[in-house]
């Protein structure tokens, strides 16, 4: 059995991986591949499965699937699995480290005493004690980032069409108008259609003047144009981002322009523990194929 590692993962993944068959990250012999273990840079296409003719099992380190075509893939009677509960803390972490550095001017702050600039007066802070958060996809990693927001006495609200009920938040069925509640909003559904572009024009002329937004789910749930004329406008007073249209973005997207902006180049999960508990996960499964087989 061959397993092809075809994007980054655990150093030690490959020795562990050894005793289950050979373990190779040659993209050359991709055709010859029984297993492959992807992030979130393979895309496993139709194109892709195609040109595996060998592959039963596609193992995506990580929750997000919209790189892989699940359809296909199981018209193909190729199995897929993620390792879902591995990342949520090493996320939920990110976006709550963008929701504090961004009211607290942690990178201007740093910048303009590099540039021994004295900034004291300009650089006017807020606390999040007492401020609404809203969790858009209360998921295990919107749940996660709910508990850390609780423990920092924010109020945190909740949407999420498939979630009626939980101790994290206050769940509230009309987003439009919790939209208008929120001081923070932290994004955590996948892209899907109905995820796509979600934060928009439209719905950002709902929230209140002087919003924090967060987004470690997807790029593509937010319009970036709309998102960047919001921030130039002030509507918007800080986004946080990991996500993007690409990885890596084009860029020229208006985004890297805009003010008020902390960016990150998709590294909500790329944490040293994460990385284990992937590895963990990814044996667990290939073990469980083995022993079927
Ligand atoms: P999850 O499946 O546990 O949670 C996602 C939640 O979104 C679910 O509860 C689901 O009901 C909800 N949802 C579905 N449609 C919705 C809609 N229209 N509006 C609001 N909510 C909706 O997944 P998770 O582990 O919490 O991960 C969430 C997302 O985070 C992933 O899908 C992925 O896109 C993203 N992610 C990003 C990184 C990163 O590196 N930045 C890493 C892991 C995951």
């Amino acid at each position: 059995m061959l397993i092809l590692i075809s994007d980054a993962f655990d150093d030690k993944l490959p020795k562990t991986l050894g005793k289950y068959g050979e373990v190779t990250d040659d993209h050359a012999r991709q055709a010859e591949a029984e297993v492959i273990l992807i992030r979130s840079k393979t895309k496993v296409t139709k194109e892709y499965i195609d040109a595996s003719p060998k592959l039963k099992l596609v193992i995506r380190g990580g929750v997000g699937l919209d790189n892989v075509d699940q359809v296909y893939a199981r018209e193909k009677g190729i199995a897929v699995h993620n390792t879902a509960d591995a990342s949520s803390v090493a996320v939920a972490e990110l976006a709550f480290a963008l929701m504090i550095a961004l009211p607290n001017h942690i990178v201007r702050a740093d910048a303009t005493m590099r540039e021994k600039t004295w900034a004291k007066k300009e650089l006017k802070r807020t606390e999040l004690l007492g401020k609404t958060l809203l969790v858009l996809g209360m998921g295990r990693i919107g749940s996660a980032l709910a508990a850390r927001a609780k423990a920092f006495g924010m109020k945190v609200l909740g949407y999420d069409p498939y979630v009626y009920f939980t101790d994290a938040a206050e769940m509230r069925s009309d987003v439009d108008a919790a939209l208008g509640e929120a001081d923070y909003i932290s994004m955590h559904m996948p892209l899907l259609p109905a995820t796509k572009e979600f934060i928009n024009k439209d719905r950002i002329a709902k929230m209140k003047d002087g919003v924090f937004i967060v987004n470690t789910g997807r790029g593509k749930c937010i319009n970036e144009a709309d998102m960047a004329e919001a921030l130039k406008s002030g509507k918007i007073a800080g986004f946080g981002n990991d996500v993007w249209y690409s990885d890596p973005p084009e860029w020229d997207t208006p985004l890297l322009s805009a003010p008020n902006c902390l960016f990150a180049p998709h590294i909500g999960a790329s944490t040293k523990e994460n990385m284990g508990r992937i590895g963990v996960i990814a044996e667990q499964i290939i073990a469980t194929y083995k022993a079927a087989k």
